[in-house]
């Protein structure tokens, strides 16, 4: 498995997480969410849908109808860092090429019994080997619950939320380690949300822009360096150039 682990301040820096999962994500892909009720699990749903561009004000917890779908209306909207989306050397090309059209969102806490999932359509929301759907990709909160309807640990994503203290959730993020190669997945796991320097808001780790929300403020941000409103706190010294090569 491919691990990380983030402290996230706020539901707006979960929203960043969220964002650099959804560009990574394919068709097929199956996302565990495990944590207590109140971790976050939700609020990170709610920023894959709106980074996708779906209609994040759908995402509510299904924990009565079991199941949501959202509908989302992208397939290359994916900021997925400097090397781009292009490569995309399956040696499967069936599900994981097609576009993602669709979040599903089950939350399984109410589950006592594998049997009670066909009734709910879980064949329409999963093909034969426990993947998401074509064209799909599924999130599942309580995922120990029906564990034996989903990919196995190491076959699918994993997240699992710590509450630590008010406003703040640890999140752990296992991903596979056929991941590896897809574009993004880099930098998703080595570097964390970001506060953008220029506007204040957070900013995914697989923005092509990152530390900065997009272009526009990276080139502000050094306007604001010509122009001296920044200053250095002491005078430079005729060695502070002298730091290449180490
Ligand atoms: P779950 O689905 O795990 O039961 P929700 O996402 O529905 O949890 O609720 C999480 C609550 O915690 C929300 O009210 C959210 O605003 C709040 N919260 C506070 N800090 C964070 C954070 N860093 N990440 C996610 N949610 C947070
Ligand atoms: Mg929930």
């Amino acid at each position: 498995m491919l691990r990380a682990s983030f402290d996230l301040v706020s539901p707006e820096a979960t929203h960043a997480l969220a964002q650099g999962l959804a560009s990574v994500l394919k068709s097929g892909d199956v996302i565990a969410l495990t944590g207590d009720l109140g971790a976050g699990k939700t609020t990170f749903v709610r920023g894959v849908v709106q980074a996708m561009g779906g209609d994040q004000s759908l995402v509510a917890s299904p924990t009565f109808v079991f199941v949501h779908v959202y509908p989302i209306g992208r397939d290359t909207k994916r900021g997925s860092g400097a090397t781009g989306r292009a490569k995309t050397n399956s040696t499967n090309p069936s599900s994981s090429d097609t576009a993602i059209c669709r979040v599903s969102h089950i939350d399984a806490y109410r589950l006592t019994s594998a049997e009670d999932l066909e009734p709910l359509g879980w064949d329409r929301l999963f093909d034969e080997h426990s993947q998401a759907a074509t064209g799909s990709v599924a999130f599942v909160e309580w995922p120990q619950r029906i564990a034996a309807h989903l990919p196995r640990e190491g076959e699918r994503a994993d997240i699992v939320i710590e509450h630590l203290r008010e406003g703040v959730r640890r999140f752990n993020v296992s991903l596979p380690d056929s991941w590896s190669g897809r574009a993004g997945v880099d930098l998703l796991l080595s570097r964390p949300p970001s506060v953008c320097p220029k506007t204040r808001q957070w900013v995914s780790p697989t923005n092509p822009s990152y530390p900065f929300l997009d272009e526009r403020s990276r080139g502000g941000d050094l306007y604001g360096w010509l122009t001296e409103s920044y200053k250095v706190s002491r005078a430079a010294k005729d060695d502070d150039a002298d730091n290449s090569g180490e």
